[in-house]
């Protein structure tokens, strides 16, 4: 976006007109939620037929045998991680299929190392575990990890990922550092996606916790919004290259592909981790529920089918971000008080204000009936390190590179800059 730098004298003009604005949309009574990437009805309509699947007398498969019972399948049914394994970047063999929810699925790896670590280190009780926690990012992460009494260290999101100098100084002296949470594409917030330099340095760099883990919750893979579509790089092969096969621990689910907490979360790594996770998995399940599998298999039939339905979702998504992007283009464009995220995929546009005002604008939108979701930062209780070492530069603020898309207002040369808080 370009345009001149305006002065106060603009910005006060610009005041009584947003006044007006304001109590006109709050007189309209409006209840508008956007806190959270929940799909709207028209979306889940898109899987309605789904209700009705696999179909009386449609239980049987060709792994497993009749899925009306236990057993077979201890991976999840084949064709159904064949049809997912190239949109998740993970060989099938690799791939596990279970039951509805990712999240659980985290917190489940998380609660087993406190008994059985990968890669046969030492159990995480009675020690001191911290993660990485890349800020700003998913809040119930940062939440799960707090649960479970695991300490979390604050690192700066840039533009293309986490801030990886600060990242890898943490990581190489610390052996209590035992992982990093990490939404690497069409990031929850913010939208990004990492780069493959990112990706890269932190498959590459050494850990002085030998059971160290990427938590990568590939959570939005395949929800593009645009005609361009992100890339991220292959976390398993950039390990496997690295010297590092056991580092990732992959997630993901069809939640806002099928349906929102009716779908199927996968869990992807290797061959070493697999067998780690079913070990321990089979204590807590004698299997997933593969009726579900079979109404997935049913419904999409193939990988082409998965990427034709989200094709429908952008159908749906796309005019409702052009809107929220024209509205904030319209409302706030010429005045250098605000930038805002246009991201290609994912369910956020994050918005970067005045420092110091972010909390009065989601109060204010409040008033007026829209929730919007709240700067989100690992709790105030928790351990927050931005160490950088002598050597690096400090990182660029999100909207200096190219490769991201940041649509900002100019900022009048008399405001300070806007935080990297997001509303
Ligand atoms: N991970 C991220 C980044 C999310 O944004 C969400 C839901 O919004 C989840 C995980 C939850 O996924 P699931 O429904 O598979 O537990």
């Amino acid at each position: 976006m370009t345009g001149t730098t305006p002065d106060t004298d603009t910005l006060r003009q610009a005041v009584e007109p947003a006044r007006a604005s304001y109590e006109e949309l709050k007189a309209k009574g409006r209840k508008l939620d956007l806190t959270r990437g929940k799909p709207c009805v028209e979306q889940l309509d898109l899987s309605e037929t789904m209700l009705a699947l696999p179909g009386v007398g449609e239980h049987t498969s060709p792994d497993a045998g009749d899925l009306r019972n236990y057993g077979g399948a201890p991976k999840g049914l084949l064709a159904l991680r064949e049809m997912f394994s190239p949109l998740l970047q993970i060989p099938v063999e690799q791939l596990v299929a279970r039951d509805n929810s990712s999240l659980s699925l985290m917190h489940q790896c998380l609660v087993t190392s406190f008994f059985h670590a990968p890669s046969g280190a030492p159990s995480w009780q009675g020690q001191t575990v911290k993660f990485l926690a890349p800020s700003p990012g998913y809040d119930r992460h940062f939440t799960a990890s707090l649960d479970l009494g695991i300490e979390l260290v604050t690192v700066p999101m840039g533009e293309l990922g986490p801030d990886m100098d600060v990242v890898e100084s943490l990581v190489k002296d610390d052996p209590s550092i035992k992982g990093i949470w990490c939404v690497p594409k069409y990031s929850n917030p913010t939208g990004l996606t990492y780069s493959d330099e990112v990706v890269q340095r932190l498959a590459a760099m050494p850990t002085a916790a030998e059971d160290f883990r990427i938590y990568w919750d590939n959570a939005y893979a395949i929800h593009h919004l645009r005609s361009v579509e992100d890339e991220l790089a292959d976390i398993l092969v950039a390990c496997a290259e690295a010297g590092h096969p056991d580092r990732a621990f992959v997630f993901a689910s069809t939640s806002k592909v099928s349906l929102a907490g009716a779908g199927v979360a996968f869990f992807g790594s290797s061959p070493a981790n697999v067998e780690w996770f079913l070990k321990h998995d089979g204590m807590r399940s004698i299997g997933p529920d593969k009726l579900n599998h079979q109404r997935h298999i049913a419904f999409f039939k193939d990988t082409e089918g998965v990427l034709a339905h989200m094709a429908k979702h952008r159908d749906i998504l796309e005019p409702k971000f052009d809107a929220v992007l024209r509205h904030l283009e319209k409302g706030l464009g010429d005045l250098g008080i605000a930038r805002w995220t246009d991201p290609n995929g994912g369910y956020f546009v994050s918005l970067d204000v005045v420092p110091g005002t972010a909390k009065r604008v989601v109060a204010l939108a409040k008033e007026a009936g829209v929730a919007l979701t709240p700067r989100v930062r690992p709790s105030p209780a928790v351990r927050t390190r931005t160490t950088r070492t002598s050597a690096s530069p400090p990182p660029s603020p999100p909207w200096t590179s190219s490769r991201r898309r940041w649509r900002c207002s100019p900022r009048p040369s008399s405001s300070p800059p806007p935080s990297s808080c997001w509303t």
